[in-house]
């Protein structure tokens, strides 16, 4: 059963009433479901045992502290793609040894403190990368485990802006290349080669171009074996699918039986990068209608969250089920635009939503949990929202909700 359901026309998360949520800490809020994330979790491993294998959150997807510091406690490692996302882990309880960090343009300042804290792999995504941290780790007395994220050219059939495993898009290094790269790694001395990464793209919702790209690597992983060049682990990135609106993502144990069929005999470690997968549907974004304008050729439901808030459908144009949190029996429905208020035409949170509501209801923006919060922002100086954990019939503050004070609390103004 999910852990967002409706009980007598009332939605509710886990065994709290959505609406009381809303009472107590205002809105805009993030919702997180703790038994949702515990739950994907588990089940993203489920299908793993009996294989060696390391699951890195994907970091940047939800950085909070309290989700971090669950998934620690459940095993996970993580994937990184700044020093800042670094500290979180560290501050949130992380296994620094179970860290991989991503990205295309790490600075020496960020390989520095990757390096104090004897992280388990870089990402490697360009040849001046790895000079760089070659020279890094040899003034600090250190020897850097790499794996070269290889671009394996398959087209992850996604959103252009989240499909990263085309020749033509900024990430990783071209597949020809890699060869040529792994050999001048290995022969660097403050260097040691460990594994062979990729990622693809982002919610896809099939398997193939996650088995092509698999094909790939593992075809580079023989080629360095023969080149005496052995590697230790595939770390085949994140990207697997949630559903949103009516996707039908691969289960997490299909996903897993269909890499492990292609592994199977290979002593080889497995690393996962998932992020939107173990977090998406476990949280919602609460928030309230302000005013009801109809119009017409379009109705409008202003509502009290914005893009500024969750930017996926003004920057995606993604779709995210917007739901009642308490359903009127007997109101007439219409058909509305879910918009912001922010002074933007692109603020929208859903097209041609059909809802009974009047002002001052409560809504849900379901599968709010990945790349919401975490790319939120304080455009028109709106303070960031409230997140909030509910275990059970408890409900814990995350984050408190921001100040205006604290949005301007590091400015100055000039003396005449
Ligand atoms: C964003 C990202 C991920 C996570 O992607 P999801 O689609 O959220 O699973 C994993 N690895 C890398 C390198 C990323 O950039």
């Amino acid at each position: 059963m999910s852990n967002f359901y409706y009980q007598d026309g009332e939605l509710f998360c886990e065994q709290v009433a959505l609406r009381e949520i809303a009472e107590r800490f205002g809105t805009p809020a993030y919702v997180y479901s703790r038994a949702a994330l515990s739950q994907a979790f588990s089940a993203f491993t489920a299908g793993l045992q009996g294989h060696d294998h390391l699951v890195c959150f994907a970091v940047k997807s939800n950085p909070s502290l309290a989700i971090l510091n669950l998934f620690a406690q459940m095993g996970a490692g993580f994937d990184i793609v700044s020093g800042g996302e670094l500290a979180r882990v560290l501050a949130a309880g992380g296994d620094a040894g179970k860290v991989v960090f991503s990205g295309v343009g790490k600075t020496a300042e960020e390989m520095r403190a990757a390096l104090k804290a004897n992280i388990r792999c870089f990402n490697i995504e360009s040849a001046a990368e790895l000079e760089r941290l070659n020279q890094i780790a040899g003034e600090m007395n250190k020897v850097a485990p790499v794996s070269f994220r290889v671009n394996p050219d398959v087209d992850a059939k996604t959103h252009p802006y989240i499909s990263t495993g085309l020749k033509n898009n900024k990430f990783g290094v071209a597949y020809e290349d890699a060869i040529a790269l792994y050999q001048r790694a290995s022969q660097m001395p403050n260097i040691a080669v460990h594994g062979v990464d990729c990622h693809i793209g982002s919610q896809l919702t099939e398997l193939s171009p996650f088995l092509d790209a698999l094909d790939r690597v593992l075809w580079l992983v023989d080629q360095l074996h023969d080149l005496g060049i052995p590697i230790q682990h595939i770390d085949i990135g994140g990207g697997i699918g949630i559903c949103y609106q009516d996707e039908t993502p691969p289960a997490f144990a299909e996903y897993a039986q269909a890499i492990l069929n292609k592994i199977a005999q290979r002593n080889i470690q497995l690393v996962f990068e998932p992020g939107r997968a173990l977090v998406g549907n476990a949280g919602v974004l609460l928030t309230q209608v302000e005013y009801l304008k109809p119009g017409s050729s379009k109705n409008f439901a202003i509502v009290d969250a914005a893009m500024n808030d969750l930017m996926r459908p003004a920057l995606y144009d993604a779709y995210h089920h917007i739901q009642p949190v308490v359903q009127h029996q007997g109101l007439k429905s219409a058909v509305y635009e879910v918009v912001g208020p922010v002074c933007e035409s692109g603020d929208f949170l859903g097209h041609d939503r059909e809802l009974a509501i009047q002002q001052g209801d409560l809504l849900a923006i379901m599968s709010a949990g990945a790349y919401g919060m975490s790319m939120s922002s304080n455009y028109n100086t709106r303070p960031r929202a409230i997140e909030l954990m509910v275990d059970g019939d408890q409900v814990h503050v995350i984050r408190a909700r921001e100040q205006v004070s604290d949005l301007f609390a590091l400015e100055k103004v000039l003396k005449a």
